[in-house]
């Protein structure tokens, strides 16, 4: 088996030992999981409740939950249920109970109101949802009819996500994962974890409508026997309660929630853990350094993997790979990268950087009911472009350098600008608009909108803000404008959104 650079075809293949991925074709990913544990431990406990939930009454649940959603709901495969809750024990019995009947599960942000909410639904066209009563008023006025159908089997090909990314360009998209996907990732997992000698307790503090959260803690440990702690909300009180209160040893998190750590005055006590995972975002040289400082006997592994990827990709597996500042690990195990140079399309060689092109057995199927978008992120050849600006080293360690595509991402959150644009283009005064992301230390970055006003227009900075406050999530917010007599675009039309980052920031130094 091939590893490392190979300058024949410019590609870059993982260094890690290849894994036997299971090929039965007639296999889904709940079966897989449940056929893989055989623990008499906790699964999963709720960390506000204390409750807990034995592997037994997991599968028992899921089990039961997956006779009623087909046989008295009617849900049958291909068929797409909606869950809309924050983290809960509920969360991961209803995604294994919709992925075993072979139906599709959706997820979405509870922070999202209703109207961004209707989009998702008017695309994914949920037959079912779950939701808690405090959500409900936001799936009001939506039908979702009931079918009664009998089980059918599940294969590795049908779909089993949706999960919702605008990817490189654009809106929200459907990703479409399937269960080969799934099954693909839980087998990298567990390749990942299983070295870890102990049962490992995780703390899971990222939200499960999210892939990190939903791919890694609701579904992904399952087959290690450990145990995951589920935080409903994010508060940093209540993670570093949890931590100790469950002897937590392993911590997956965003970059601000490491942020938030390494900035606290006193050190905090951290009991057994010795490993927090943390992706979604960049993390900072700095803040890695801080909190190494801190807590010299906690590991920081970073991780790197998209929607689009099940949230496979990249990851630091050991002390070395922590040790390599600013890296987000070795390529995981059966997969090849290409590093691609933006400007000329010519495959680069090591440590020079360009867009990073992964294929493996985890990345999507394609854009559900978008086959321009699918088009424009996956090639022929299974290659997706992630849309982020990479190099590998000489030893094939991944170090993500830049963002190119328009995405914002909000402690980790998705912020497409296309969508705010959209927005603000409703506005009578504006005649024209482009949103970029503005760094931050706290949040990473967040959306900044360059407006054009309509000529004697005298619309504020602060009725800009108030006008999409209105309009959107919270994390959406745009939190600065400023007014511009045009938006800078190529000759296509394209806005040149380098050029208004560079703008911004140079601004802001002064
Ligand atoms: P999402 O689909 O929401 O998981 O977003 C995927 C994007 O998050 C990637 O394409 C990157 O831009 C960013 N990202 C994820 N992990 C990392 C990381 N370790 N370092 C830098 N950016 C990351």
């Amino acid at each position: 088996p091939r590893s490392g650079f190979c300058s024949k075809n410019s590609i870059f293949y993982s260094k890690r030992k290849p894994i036997q991925l299971r090929t039965d074709p007639n296999i889904d990913v709940v079966t897989f999981i449940s056929s893989h544990t055989h623990s008499s431990t906790t699964a999963f406990i709720d960390a506000s409740t204390g409750q807990r939930l034995s592997y037994q009454d997991l599968w028992r649940s899921v089990k039961f939950l997956s006779f009623s959603l087909s046989s008295i709901h009617g849900v049958r495969k291909g068929q797409v249920v909606l869950i809309l809750s924050p983290n809960s024990l509920h969360f991961p019995i209803v995604s294994l109970a919709v992925l075993s009947i072979g139906a599709i599960l959706t997820t979405t942000n509870p922070l999202n109101n209703a109207l961004e909410l209707a989009a998702q639904i008017e695309d994914s066209r949920p037959v079912l949802a779950f939701t808690t009563s405090a959500l409900l008023p936001k799936l009001g006025g939506h039908q979702f009819p009931l079918l009664l159908l009998e089980e059918e089997p599940v294969s590795q090909d049908d779909v089993a996500t949706l999960l919702y990314s605008s990817g490189t360009t654009g809106t929200s998209k459907g990703v479409v994962a399937t269960h080969r996907n799934m099954i693909a990732m839980v087998q990298i997992l567990h390749d990942r974890y299983r070295s870890d000698e102990d049962l490992n307790t995780f703390l899971c503090t990222v939200p499960m409508f999210h892939v990190y959260g939903l791919a890694g803690f609701a579904i992904g440990m399952l087959t290690m026997g450990s145990t995951v702690v589920i935080l409903s909300q994010f508060d940093i009180g209540e993670m570093l309660r949890a931590i100790v209160e469950y002897q937590v040893t392993h911590l997956p998190v965003v970059p601000p929630v490491l942020v938030a750590l390494q900035g606290s005055e006193k050190v905090l006590l951290l009991g057994k853990l010795h490993k927090v995972i943390c992706g979604g975002a960049p993390l900072g040289r700095e803040v890695v350094e801080g909190f190494r400082e801190k807590y010299p006997d906690v590991h920081i592994m970073q991780g790197y993997g998209l929607t689009e990827s099940t949230a496979m990709g990249a990851s630091a597996d050991t002390e070395e790979d922590s040790r390599r500042y600013g890296s987000a690990g070795l390529l995981v195990p059966n997969t090849e990268a290409r590093i691609v140079d933006p400007m000329d399309g010519k495959f680069l060689s090591m440590n020079s950087p360009g867009e990073l092109w992964i294929r493996g057995p985890f990345v999507m199927k394609e854009y559900f009911k978008n086959e321009e978008a699918t088009r424009l992120t996956l090639d022929l050849e299974g290659w997706l472009r992630t849309g982020d600006l990479c190099y590998i080293d000489e030893d094939g360690y991944l170090f993500v350098v830049d963002r190119l595509k328009e995405l914002i991402k909000y402690k980790a959150y998705q912020v497409a600008p296309a969508e705010l644009e959209a927005l603000l283009l409703k506005h009578p005064q504006i005649v024209d608009a482009a949103v970029i992301p503005f760094p931050d230390k706290e949040v990473g970055q967040y959306p900044m909108a360059y407006v054009v006003r309509r000529a004697e227009s005298e619309l504020s900075e602060s009725s800009v803000i108030e006008f999409i406050r209105r309009q959107v999530a919270p994390y959406k917010k745009i939190r600065r404008v400023a007014f511009v007599p045009a938006v800078p675009k190529n000759q296509a039309g394209k806005i040149l959104r380098k050029d208004l980052i560079k703008l911004a920031t140079s601004i802001s130094m002064l």
